[in-house]
């Protein structure tokens, strides 16, 4: 599918009418669908041009048309980072914390907000 959308693909150097973009399905990088384009954004000031996608759940999602790797019967991405899944841009595990303060004398890891050991009872720096 990817392969054929890039084979058929209108490069971005030529152009691409607002009428022909509008309604397109836009799809990642890994093949996924992740919306329709509902609109073109353009960026006052700027020469970023940038697509208005309406995600399958009804939430608008802009991509920067340097994300667009080619046009053709759909929108393909270069990526899949600005339309992925809440549940995907949210990291499923907590980032490890780098302020836990252990313990000089007995390694224990206390709170942050900890001041003396909980474990042993020395005094956190
Ligand atoms: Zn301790």
């Amino acid at each position: 599918m990817i392969a054929y959308v890039l084979i058929v693909g209108v490069l971005l150097s030529q152009f691409v009418t607002r009428d022909k973009v509008i309604g397109m399905q836009v799809v990642d990088q890994r093949g996924v669908i992740v919306g329709t384009v509902k609109d073109i954004a353009f960026t006052v000031g700027r020469e970023k041009i940038g697509l208005v996608v309406e995600t399958k759940d009804k939430k608008e999602a802009h991509v920067q048309w340097t994300d667009v790797a080619a046009v053709g019967d759909l929108v393909l991405l270069r990526t899949h980072m600005p339309l992925a899944p809440p549940t995907l841009t949210i990291p499923s595990t907590a980032p490890p914390s780098t302020t836990s303060k252990v313990c000089p004398r007995c390694g224990f890891e206390n709170l942050p907000i900890a001041n003396f050991c909980r474990k042993c009872g020395a005094k956190l720096t």
